[in-house]
């Protein structure tokens, strides 16, 4: 569904991505974790088209991403994304963050996209905080209207970089098991994420990054358990 061949990307000086190949297919589960400054969110942003690849192609359905002729905005509304700041829009309640994207890009009626909106957020368990804003809402709840929000468009994928990583400790569970039932449910997902538990538990293939190449993927099994690289070895003694 998503194929990246040979993928690289400079800033000036700086090598953030040195030839990343990677495939993802339907319904499959991709967690990529790596040090700081590995090149892990600058390969998302690649995906979604947020940056521009130096060399290199990425295709997604068959479609290339990179391809100057391609409509990103088509792409986007594929394709997911959830970050680690939520940025939900303060002045507009929970339900109508997750109807904007569907009126502005999706062009649904605003009936319609309220109708989904709702649905969405009973999805993540937030069906009744529909009409209040997210100041009101905890940092676990918000991160969820951001879930519910990408999912609203009715993604192929969803991309999620450190959802967790802003959250209070207590709150990292709920959001969590939001994604643990996306995954059940099949869809297809890329999660860069320092929760090792959750690779153990969801991913069907993991990624260590370090220094902007893939040092070793496979197997959560393969991966978290019997790394065969020193890096990946020392990277989790770190993070476990
Ligand atoms: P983290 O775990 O801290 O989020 P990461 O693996 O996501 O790290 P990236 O954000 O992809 O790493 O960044 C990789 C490197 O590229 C870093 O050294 C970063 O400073 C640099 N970098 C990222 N974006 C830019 C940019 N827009 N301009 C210049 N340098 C950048
Ligand atoms: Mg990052």
């Amino acid at each position: 569904m998503i194929s990246i061949r040979g993928l690289k990307k400079s800033y000036g000086k700086l090598d953030v991505l040195k030839g990343i190949d990677l495939d993802v297919h339907s319904g499959e589960k991709v967690v990529v974790i790596g040090p700081s400054g590995s090149g892990k969110s600058t390969m998302l942003r690649c995906i979604n088209g947020l940056e521009d690849p130096d060399e290199g192609t990425i295709t997604m359905n068959g479609v290339e991403i990179t391809s100057r002729r391609t409509n990103m905005n088509k792409v986007r509304e594929r394709l997911g994304m959830v970050f680690q700041r939520f940025n939900l829009w303060p002045h507009k309640t929970v339900a109508e963050n997750v109807m904007l994207g569907q009126m502005v890009v999706g062009h649904r009626t605003k009936a319609e996209a309220r109708a989904r909106a709702l649905e969405m957020l009973r999805r993540v368990g937030l069906e009744e905080k529909a009409d209040v804003y997210p100041v009101t809402l905890s940092g676990g709840q918000q991160q969820r209207v951001g879930i519910a929000r990408a999912l609203a468009m009715n993604p192929d994928a969803i991309l999620f970089d450190e959802p967790t990583s802003a959250l209070d400790p207590e709150l990292v569970g709920e959001v969590l098991s939001v994604m643990k039932k996306l995954a059940e449910e099949g869809m297809t997902m890329i999660v860069v994420t320092h929760e090792i538990g959750f690779a153990r538990e969801v991913a069907d293939h993991v990624i260590f990054m370090d220094g902007g190449v893939i040092v070793e993927q496979g197997t959560p099994e393969e991966v978290l358990e019997h790394p065969k690289e020193e890096r990946t070895r020392g990277f989790l003694k770190r993070v476990l």
